[in-house]
C-alpha cells in the first residue's frame, strides 16, 4: 500500500433522495494498493457512496476525485479505469461465460483472453457453460471476472459474499486477496465483520449518512479495549464456522 498516493478522495459528499439524507457530508481517502472497507447498518449510505464514486450517481454536493479525475467532469475516463461489481448482477442467460466476457470487453474496445480472466476467479472449467447454470458462489466470482475485463486499477465490490456458504466465501476472499496482490486497489462493502477483518487494511464505519470511525481494524479494536470494553463471554480458540469447515472441508462444492 502506498500511503502517500490516494487514488480516491472524497470531500464533503452529500446526497439526498427527496427528504432522505442518504449521505450527509462525508470525507475520506483511499490509498493506492489498499483494500478499503465501508461498513454500516442497512440504509447507512454505503451503496449510495460507492455508486457516486463509480460515477453511476451524481452527488448533490462535494468533490470526488478518482484516479486523479473529478467524477463530475470525467465519468467516461473514470469508467475506463475502474471495475464494478454491483450488489446484484444479471447476465444474459443463454450466453456462455466466454461469450459474455468477450461481449463486455467489446464495450471497452479491448481484446481479452477469456480463459485468463476466468482462471483468476477459478472458473476456467465453466468457460462454455451458460451463466444461468452457475451456482450462487460461481455467479459472484463471475461478476468479479466481468469487472476485470478492462484491467481496472480500482475494483469496487458491493457485498461480494452475501448469501454464500463458508467454503465459497473463503474462496472469494482468496480471489480478492490475489487481485489486491496483483496491484489492484479494492473498495468493498460488507455486513460481515470477520470479512472486513480478514481483507481490509482500513475500514470506514458509516451510520445515518456519516462516517463515525475510520482506521485499521486493529486500531479500532484497540481503541475500544482501551476505553474499557470487555466481553462477557470468554473468547474461544475456535468458532462454529471452524467446526463447519472442519467437518465439511474447505473445497468448493460447485
Ligand atoms: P444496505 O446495507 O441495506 O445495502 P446502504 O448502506 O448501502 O444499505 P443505501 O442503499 O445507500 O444504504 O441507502 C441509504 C438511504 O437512501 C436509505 O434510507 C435508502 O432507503 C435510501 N435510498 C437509496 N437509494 C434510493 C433511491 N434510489 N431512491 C430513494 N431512496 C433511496
Amino acid at each position: 500500500m502506498n500511503k502517500h498516493l490516494s487514488v480516491i478522495e472524497v470531500k464533503n459528499l452529500h446526497k439526498s433522495y427527496n427528504h432522505i439524507k442518504a449521505v450527509n457530508g462525508i470525507s475520506f481517502k483511499v490509498f493506492q494498493g489498499e483494500v478499503f472497507g465501508i461498513l454500516g447498518p442497512n440504509g447507512a449510505g454505503k451503496t449510495t457512496t460507492l455508486e457516486i464514486i463509480e460515477t453511476l450517481r451524481r452527488p448533490d454536493k462535494g468533490e470526488i476525485m478518482v484516479a486523479g479525475l473529478n467524477v463530475q467532469n470525467h465519468s467516461h475516463e473514470i469508467k475506463e479505469k475502474i471495475g464494478v461489481q454491483l450488489q446484484s448482477s444479471y447476465f444474459f442467460d443463454f450466453l456462455s461465460l466466454r461469450e459474455l466476457l468477450n461481449l463486455f470487453a467489446s464495450f471497452y474496445k479491448k481484446k481479452i483472453d477469456p480463459l485468463e480472466i476466468l482462471a483468476k476467479v477459478e472458473l476456467t472449467d465453466k468457460a462454455d457453460s451458460w451463466a444461468k447454470h452457475l451456482s450462487g458462489g460461481q455467479k459472484q466470482r463471475f461478476s468479479i471476472a466481468a469487472a476485470l475485463v478492462n484491467k481496472p486499477k480500482i475494483l469496487f465490490l458491493d457485498e461480494p459474499t452475501t448469501g454464500l456458504d463458508p467454503q465459497a466465501r473463503h474462496h472469494l476472499w482468496e480471489v480478492i486477496r490475489r487481485q489486491n496482490q496483483e496491484g489492484i486497489t479494492i473498495v468493498l462493502t460488507t455486513h460481515y465483520m470477520e470479512e472486513a477483518e480478514e481483507l481490509c487494511h482500513r475500514v470506514a464505519i458509516m451510520d445515518q449518512g456519516k462516517i463515525i470511525a475510520i482506521d485499521t481494524p486493529n486500531n479500532l479494536i484497540k481503541n475500544l479495549l482501551q476505553n474499557g470494553f470487555k466481553k462477557e463471554k470468554i473468547v474461544q480458540q475456535a468458532n462454529l464456522e471452524d467446526v463447519f469447515l472442519h467437518l465439511t472441508g474447505r473445497q468448493l462444492r460447485e
